[in-house]
């Protein structure tokens, strides 16, 4: 057999991949895969294959809808705001080795990648917002593994192959993964409920769900998504109360600025209510930074229940 080449490994996920708008298993046909039912063409640009709903098209070439356009401004203003975040005064002298400066913590990544592939033999995994499938490396245990990432740039590696898609819309068939990781990616959907929904919908009953999020207090999401300048002024004012002088001062100069490097912003609650209605809750580990928590949230999907038997 030829060996795959790294722009071929995602052909051996076929079998999972599905039309990103009626989730109808794809019929191979040369490079492309094709969609009976809607009668729709995917295709590979720079190797990778792209698997697009109409509507996500729109978005990808600059839609005009307003959720979709924040999104690009939020993409493009991330790189401002990840320089900014190298910049920024450690967290402090007392905080864990393995803690960075952005709250994010190996050790608490590496305990939940296993919790979410314990007893399950090469378990394929999704990772939705997989940016260049980096997080393949991350696992201590084989797995199969399958980045969904609407910006990624070229194949990088056999063992990480990635698809262009939106997490809103994933192009996988219904419950077919062992696993779906969604690693600080969450605050950039721009409908995060429904990509919830998405990855419940691909994953087999009781499989886990691997969340990292950052959550924040009320005044300092507001401090941050208020569409006035006024008004992220005045929450990041008020979250003196909330997180103290010294964080709510960091706040300042994102209150003051025109972009912002987010499409949406989520309370703690908020986060746990989305997941109640879809998941049933594992673990939760909080690791607080400065102005907010990083919470990496174990979760299954919800098995049907059985009716007692009378
Ligand atoms: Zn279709």
């Amino acid at each position: 057999m030829d060996p795959v080449s790294p722009a071929e490994a995602h052909w051996s996920y076929l079998s999972v991949l599905a039309c990103p708008s009626c989730h109808t298993p794809l019929l191979r046909e040369n490079l492309q895969l094709r969609c009976q039912p809607c009668e729709r063409t995917y295709t590979r640009t720079e190797s990778v294959l792209s698997l697009f709903t109409p509507e996500g098209e729109r978005a990808m070439a600059g839609s005009h809808d307003a959720p979709w356009s924040r999104w690009r401004a939020a993409i493009e203003g991330l790189e401002t705001w990840r320089k900014r975040q190298r910049r920024a005064p450690r967290l402090s002298s007392s905080s864990p080795a393995d803690v960075h400066e952005d709250g994010t913590s190996d050790l608490a990544l590496e305990r939940l990648l296993a919790a979410c592939t314990e007893g399950i033999d090469r378990p394929l995994i999704v990772d939705v917002g997989a940016k260049d499938g980096r997080m393949a490396a991350r696992f201590s245990r084989p797995v199969r593994y399958l980045g969904v990432e609407p910006f990624v740039q070229g194949v990088h590696s056999e063992d990480s192959p990635v698809v262009r898609a939106l997490g809103e819309s994933l192009p996988l068939q219904n419950g077919t993964v062992h696993g779906v990781l969604c690693h600080a990616v969450f605050d950039y959907f721009v409908d995060g409920a429904r990509a919830l929904d998405e990855m419940a919908r691909v994953l087999a009953p009781g499989a886990s769900l691997a969340l990292v999020v950052s959550v924040l207090t009320p005044h300092v999401a507001h401090a941050r998504a208020s569409h006035t300048r006024a008004g992220r002024l005045w929450h990041a004012l008020s979250a003196t109360r909330e997180v103290g002088v010294r964080a709510a001062a960091t706040l300042l100069p994102q209150a003051l600025s025109l972009t912002t490097a987010h499409t949406q912003f989520y309370t703690r609650n908020e986060v746990m209510a989305l997941l109640a209605a879809r998941f049933e809750l594992c673990s939760v580990h909080e690791q607080p930074t400065r102005t907010s928590s990083v919470l990496y949230i174990h979760a299954r999907k919800r098995t049907k229940k059985r009716l007692p038997v009378i």
